[in-house]
């Protein structure tokens, strides 16, 4: 919106055939965020500003102190890094530093949060150092992760069912282990039977005792009738299981 009301003052000044009409230029819309971020810093930092202009020294106690404040061309309040010297970007040896509370600065964390897919913080910090210094970034970008709603989505946690009650037969019988009994198989596991033997299937069979949650574990042949009753019977667990109900 902020482009259109650039345009249109511009448009304003300009005899009837030389007004600009279209779409909006790359240059129109950069100009207008430099606007809104100058309305912002002056906003927020007017002091330091007016200090700037008047060549005086920046107020004592103000958090620009260490950052080494400059005016711009344009009039935007720059970073004086250390990185004066270095082949770089000029946006980057001198970042354009924004205020956390603005409305501006929350867009511009918003775009690239959205630019790099939602990342994590570190990742949008670093693509925004190259061009902005945002005063309490960190705490600014994770404001904004708060507010999205695709990372409330992907972040969000499946809702814990809430468990039925213990059925019947789990509940008052006898405090002997393995009363009533529920059974599974797993598998199949491949086994060698002794050395240069093939390797064949076998299968688990498991017994868990419904009421203390003991487990019991059989080998078996296969998944067949005869195999689950050869596990059953054998190696003493007849003597336990036989006469006992089966779930
Ligand atoms: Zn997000």
């Amino acid at each position: 919106m902020q482009q259109l009301f650039v345009r249109y003052l511009q448009n304003c000044k300009l005899p009837a055939g030389y007004r600009e009409i279209g779409p909006l230029t790359s240059e129109e819309i950069v100009k207008a965020q430099h606007r809104l971020i100058m309305s912002a810093q002056n906003l927020c930092f007017g002091e330091e500003i007016e200090a700037l202009k008047s060549d005086k020294p920046i107020p004592m106690g103000s958090k620009l102190q260490p950052l080494n404040p400059i005016l711009d061309t344009d009039g935007i309040l720059r970073c004086d890094g250390r990185l004066k010297y270095e082949c770089i970007a000029c946006e980057t040896r001198y970042p354009i530093i924004l205020p956390k509370t603005q409305h501006i600065t929350k867009l511009i964390i918003k775009n690239a949060h959205q630019l790099a897919l939602h990342s994590g913080t570190n990742y949008v910090l670093s693509q925004l150092s190259g061009k902005y210094w945002i005063l309490s970034e960190r705490e600014a970008i994770r404001g904004w992760e708060r507010e999205c709603n695709e990372c409330k989505r992907r972040n969000a946690k499946p809702v814990q069912p809430k468990m039925a009650p213990l059925p019947k037969y789990r509940l008052g019988g006898s405090l002997r282990a393995f009363t009533h009994i529920s059974v599974d198989f797993g598998g199949p596991i491949i086994t060698v039977q002794g050395r240069g033997r093939a390797r064949v299937k076998r299968y688990l069979c498991l017994f868990t005792c419904l009421e203390v949650r003991a487990v019991h574990l059989e080998m078996t042949w296969s998944l067949h009738t005869e195999s689950f009753l050869n596990a059953f019977f054998s190696n003493g667990i007849k003597k336990r299981y036989a006469r006992k109900r089966v779930i």
